[in-house]
């Protein structure tokens, strides 16, 4: 017998309160926030959907562990907890734990970039593109054409292309520095790549002495996909599929604070020791000594444990499929979004929602405020706040889509939120010909999506 509820694989033993409010207050506080969601406090917020980066909720069995954290400078037991659990899981001798993601990039693109070469991948994620162009070096996407249309059902549509990938190697041979893939395809949508497509990708690189990575910090997530879309692979353990992965890559960075289940962490494995000693360099002038990197005693034991918690089976069905109800339910009730829905975010088309609202004016920003207002739900604008640039005579150029992300924190939310969150869809739709745009009035140098001050349109 199926049953239709997701229900949640555990009971809630700590509770977090969330403080209700009504449209004038939510009304009041966009306002004082300048109709940035970024600047609006916690408190503020009914659900915050702005990521699902370190926003998780840990388990007993990972606050039990903390209290064994052994924060001894070196050679903790901690550490070696640590390192048998990623050990294990990814197959890679070397292990150098790191603060979060965007330090192991650093630390290993770093090393590897520098003017004149070149990365390559599926999409490289915002902080992994900055740390190679930081470099000097050029990064490259390489997604498979499928990914780009929202309306069709290709399975994979984190896919690299392979016969660009050929062409590429043809043209830049030895100035590749390494080939990225990003498991599931963050900036791509939160789309999966198949294991036949890394097989691929691996043997293309083993050919051409290439250095392949695995951006891993949604494998779990990837491997669900992997078992439910690729025949192959049906009788596998999710586990099994991540490890087979691993075992196609000759190293792989992590940002603990996805697929970790932890709210702060990230490593580099490395099979190859030279590499591993060239990158221990950097880990112990910028993050910490070998055996802790960024990391205190206590993080480590929390990322051991929640490296094999996220891998249960029940855990990833709940997973996978709350973030599916979500997006089925919205689609159903007139919400055009992009499809097939991702591991870890549904993405919203504000464009279409909201025709009469031209892309300088910021339809997905007009919606983030919408879906605040209506409801206290937070989001995130990925469209023309985000991406655009400005030409030389001040015109706006704006980015290829106006999307906006809800995004879904780990073990956070029960049915009953992603249920409130379709009602005020529904409200959101029954206003969309009413709502106007707006304009920017305060934005910084870089990144102002995070900063910007914006006005409401009459
Ligand atoms: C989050 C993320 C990173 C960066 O990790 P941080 O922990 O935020 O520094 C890198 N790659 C991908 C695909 C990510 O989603």
């Amino acid at each position: 017998m199926a049953f239709k509820t997701i229900i949640e694989p555990f009971r809630i033993k700590t509770v977090e309160p969330i403080k209700m409010s009504s449209v004038a207050e939510r009304k009041n506080y966009i306002k004082n926030a300048h109709y940035n969601p970024f600047l609006l406090k916690s408190s503020q917020v009914i659900i915050d959907m702005l990521t699902d980066s370190g926003t998780s909720a840990m388990s007993q069995n990972q606050w039990a562990a903390m209290m064994q954290g052994d924060e001894s400078y070196a050679g903790a037991a901690s550490w070696e907890r640590f390192y048998d659990a990623v050990n294990d899981l990814t197959g890679f001798e070397f292990v150098l734990p790191t603060h979060q993601g965007r330090a192991a990039e650093r630390i290993l693109y770093g090393y590897l970039g520098g003017k004149g070469k070149i990365f390559i991948s599926n999409t490289h994620f915002d902080t992994t593109r900055a740390n190679i162009e930081f470099s000097g070096a050029t990064a490259i996407d390489i997604p498979v054409k499928e990914g780009k249309d929202f309306d069709s059902d290709y399975p994979f549509k984190g896919n690299l292309d392979i016969t660009l990938l050929q062409q590429l190697i043809k043209k830049h041979g030895k100035n590749i520095a390494a080939v990225i893939v990003t498991v599931t395809n963050n900036s791509g949508g939160g789309q999966p790549v198949s294991m036949e497509n890394m097989k691929a990708v691996s043997a293309l690189c083993k050919k051409n002495k290439l250095l392949c990575i695995l951006d891993c910090c949604r494998v779990a997530e990837n491997a669900y996909f992997i078992k439910h879309r690729e025949k192959a692979y049906a009788n596998h353990s999710y586990r099994q599929i991540a490890q087979q992965m691993f075992a196609l890559a000759d190293g792989a960075i992590m940002s603990a604070k996805k697929d970790a289940l932890v709210n702060m962490g990230g490593f580099l494995a490395v099979a190859d020791k030279k590499l591993a000693d060239a990158c221990m360099n950097l880990l112990i002038i910028t993050e910490g000594f070998s055996t802790y990197g960024g990391l205190s005693g206590r993080d480590m034991e929390a990322i051991a444990v929640g490296l094999k918690e996220v891998f249960d089976d029940d855990y990833l069905n709940y997973r996978i499929k709350s973030t599916a109800y979500l997006g089925d339910r919205i689609k159903q009730h007139g919400v055009p979004i992009l499809y097939p829905i991702g591991g870890h975010a549904v993405y919203v088309d504000a464009k279409k929602l909201y025709p009469q609202i031209p892309v300088h004016e910021y339809p997905g920003q007009a919606l983030v405020c919408e879906l605040y207002t209506t409801g206290g739900i937070r989001c995130v604008e990925i469209g023309s706040v985000m991406f655009g640039k400005y030409n030389k005579s001040g015109k706006l150029i704006p980015a290829p889509q106006e999307l906006v992300r809800l995004a879904i924190p780990r073990r956070v939310y029960t049915q009953s939120h992603i249920d409130y969150v379709i009602e005020v869809f529904d409200e959101v739709l029954k206003n969309s010909k009413k709502v106007k745009g707006l304009k920017i009035t305060k934005e910084p140098q870089f990144l102002r999506h995070f900063t910007a001050h914006f006005e409401r349109l009459k």
